[in-house]
């Protein structure tokens, strides 16, 4: 008995333990400040893209930039973001910011962030939060501190001002997924913030694109659009082609099995449409310009 309940215990610390470094590869590790009450919602975006992406294809550091917390000769684990909410400057105006500072180089000759930041002004999150959408803001502007739209030119699957994504990967899941034919479109409209960095929806975010997933939904309630579409069909979804385009910036990915069609699910998509530009003061580059 004793015996028993002492390996009980030892299993269910390891398992304890383990949850998180242990189990995975890939670690968002979020140091956050600000009003607690949204720490929780950055702990669930880290773990949700966990889940999503639990490693790098190859993650063996070769080179780095000098800020960054990566060591070279070593594998690569952790992406270190410092996420805040904060003062900024009240309703309106400058939302926030978020990408990547840092990257490491690895065998591979992958660009792989590894430190980097999301800022978010209180008083916008205040409305934010009331519109029940922060937890998708959150989730949206991590995948930028990820790479997505901030690692694409360094890791040469995206040109400004191009509008295809070339990555391999995503392409065969836009064609696939979505019955496209040729390479994933990006985003050319919008700010400075939203341009070059998010699939392709129409300008603005209002109407449908009528590209589809298997189970009808319309690229703008893609998380990774240029704007958030809120409305009766509820929370984003995360695509496949997502998924790929981070394996094409060096990750690996779970991908989703994708359930058969259903003809009613959005038949009807009347409902209050919630239009918010996803897109922070998002750090572009990382270099360490901002734009
Ligand atoms: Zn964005």
């Amino acid at each position: 008995m004793l015996r028993l309940s002492l390996l009980f215990c030892f299993s269910w610390v390891a398992l304890h333990l383990c949850n998180s470094p242990c189990s995975a590869e890939f670690i968002i590790q979020v140091n956050y400040t600000g009003d607690q009450t949204y720490k929780p919602l950055f702990d669930d975006a880290a773990l949700r893209w966990q889940s999503l992406i639990p490693g790098y294809r190859n993650g063996f550091v070769v080179n780095r930039t000098s800020g960054s917390s990566a060591t070279i000769g070593s594998q690569l684990t952790t992406l270190r973001i410092n996420a805040s909410v904060v003062t900024i400057d009240g309703i309106g105006g400058v939302l926030g910011s978020a990408g990547p500072n840092q990257y490491a180089i690895d065998q591979q000759s992958f660009r792989l962030a590894t430190d980097g930041s999301m800022q978010f002004d209180v008083a916008d999150v205040t409305n934010l939060v009331n519109s029940g959408v922060f937890d998708d803001v959150i989730l949206h502007e991590m995948a930028h501190v990820m790479g997505f739209g901030t690692m694409w030119n360094l890791n040469s699957v995206y040109t400004d001002g191009s509008g295809e994504f070339t990555g391999a990967v995503a392409t065969s899941f836009w064609q696939s997924e979505f019955g496209q034919t040729g390479t994933p479109n990006v985003e050319l409209g919008g700010s400075e913030g939203t341009r070059d960095g998010h699939w392709d929806e129409v300008n603005g975010g209002a109407g449908f694109t009528n590209i589809r997933d298997p189970l009808g939904r319309d690229m703008r309630y893609e998380l990774m659009t240029g704007w958030l579409n809120n409305d009766s069909q509820g929370s984003p979804f995360i695509s496949n082609m997502t998924l790929g385009s981070f394996v094409d910036i060096g990750y690996q990915a779970n991908f989703q099995a994708v359930p058969e069609p259903s003809s009613l699910l959005f038949a009807s998509m009347a409902g209050v449409v919630l239009l918010i530009p996803k897109s922070l003061r998002t750090f572009r580059k990382t270099s360490g310009n901002s734009g």
